[in-house]
């Protein structure tokens, strides 16, 4: 029996001590392969009796008195859950807003923070919000400010050192990277890149969104200052889910939130005219939370805390590696790229694959044969596991659906416009 077997990976399954976890989600058709799980998680089971609860229940019948019967604290009580998940304490981690928003909260609290710095150093392969935002800032902050734009050589990944030899030691203010790359899913060394910025007396950024439930992630070991991330990726809190933020505990008192909303504000509901903020993560919390969205997070995360990191680490690491096995073997002779690490212990939890008509065949994939990647422009496409309920069997069939599309040439009657979202 070789990787190329189907026994093979049936074989891995049944060894597989997480499989049972399947079971915690939503599968209504256990024939399709979804493998776009770092983009939209599934459904667990337990969110739905939660969420009823949460509309017939505390909405339908306690109605406002529902803020004093858990709203309020479930910020601060599910930021203490997904603090477990990314190496942080408790107090460390707060749900709140978007990505996008905690994005632009923690980057202009990190800049008031290093007055006279005026250099932001991040790189080409960031997700395009974060650029977008960063661009918006050193605009907004006029001439002083300026963002170093660290360019990849092949636009899979960017070596450390290029990184670490952008931070200009007197100007640099703030470093800040995607832990886990959105397209290549290359993994960037957390505790390298922290140590440097450190050394230039700079903060570092992270944003966790591809990493958070999937990788290990160490803030407290590496002493990162702050990070923020998705929860509706590998923690499958629902589609817009709230994000969450991370400000290490000696940090949060020094810094602002640059939108003083009243909920970071100090005694809240005494009404006061003027802003003081709040103690410890409140103050990074900015209006009224959406409370049925923040509820659907929860479940998703104790069953991956059930499933515990190390172990989703090794059954994602073995799934990926078979899916690059199964590349090497039947889509590479097709031209198929990889555009992913080959190393494990560089790569996230997504493998992604180039191929010049990869939008028809990510098409033909999810219109024909029932396999749910997901495209990114210009030629590549992500295959996202997900290894509480991604299967070996599933990713051995992943493969063969493509493999069979290239070989009948099945996606030549795609047109080659986009779709708006893939
Ligand atoms: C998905 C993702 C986001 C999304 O941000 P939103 O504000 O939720 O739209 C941001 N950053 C990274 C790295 C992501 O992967």
């Amino acid at each position: 029996m070789t990787t190329l077997d189907l026994a093979y990976a049936q074989d891995l399954d049944r060894r597989d001590p997480l499989a049972g976890f399947r079971d915690e989600f939503l599968i209504d058709d256990p024939n399709t392969i979804y493998l776009d799980g770092n983009s939209l998680g599934r459904l667990p089971k337990r969110t739905v009796a939660r969420l009823y609860n949460a509309v017939e229940v505390e909405w339908g019948k306690r109605l406002v008195r529902g803020w004093n019967e858990g709203w309020m604290d479930a910020p601060a009580r599910i930021g203490g859950k997904i603090a477990r998940l990314i190496g942080a304490q408790a107090d460390e981690v707060i749900v709140a807003d978007s990505t996008s928003v905690n994005f632009y909260k923690l980057v202009q609290a990190a800049l008031d923070a290093r007055p006279g710095r005026g250099q932001i150093v991040t790189e080409t392969v960031n997700f395009p919000t974060d650029s977008y935002i960063l661009q918006g800032i050193v605009r907004a902050r006029g001439a002083n400010y300026r963002l170093t734009t660290v360019d990849s050589t092949g636009g899979i990944v960017i070596p450390t050192q290029a990184i670490v030899e952008a931070i200009h030691p007197d100007e640099c203010a703030l470093v800040t990277l995607s832990h886990t790359a959105f397209k290549s899913g290359a993994l960037y060394d957390m505790q390298a890149i922290t140590d440097a910025a450190h050394r230039a007396g700079a903060l570092v950024l992270w944003d966790l969104s591809h990493s958070v439930g999937a990788v290990p992630v160490e803030l407290d070991q590496s002493k990162a200052d702050l990070a923020v991330g998705c929860t509706y990726k590998y923690l499958n809190g629902g589609p817009g889910a709230p994000a969450f933020l991370y400000v290490r505990r000696d940090l949060q008192e020094p810094l602002s939130n640059p939108i003083q909303g009243w909920f970071g504000q100090r005694d809240q509901f005494a009404m006061g005219l003027e802003y003081a903020p709040a103690a410890g993560m409140t103050r990074f919390l900015v209006g009224t939370p959406p409370i049925l969205s923040l509820l659907a997070i929860e479940g998703g995360i104790d069953v991956l805390l059930e499933a515990g990191i190390a172990r989703l680490r090794a059954k994602s690491i073995a799934q990926t590696e078979l899916l690059i096995a199964l590349w090497e073997a039947w889509l590479k002779p097709f031209g198929v790229t990889l555009n992913s690490p080959r190393e494990a212990k560089e790569r996230g939890s997504h493998v992604s694959l180039g191929h010049p008509d990869a939008l028809r065949i990510d098409r033909a994939l999810i219109e024909e044969l029932r396999v749910i990647p997901d495209f990114r422009y210009p030629d590549n496409i992500r295959f996202g596991i997900a290894p509480l309920y991604t299967s070996f069997v599933d990713i051995y069939h992943a493969m063969e659906r493509m493999r069979q599309i290239l070989a009948d040439k099945l996606y030549t009657k795609y047109p080659t416009d986009r779709p708006t979202v893939t």
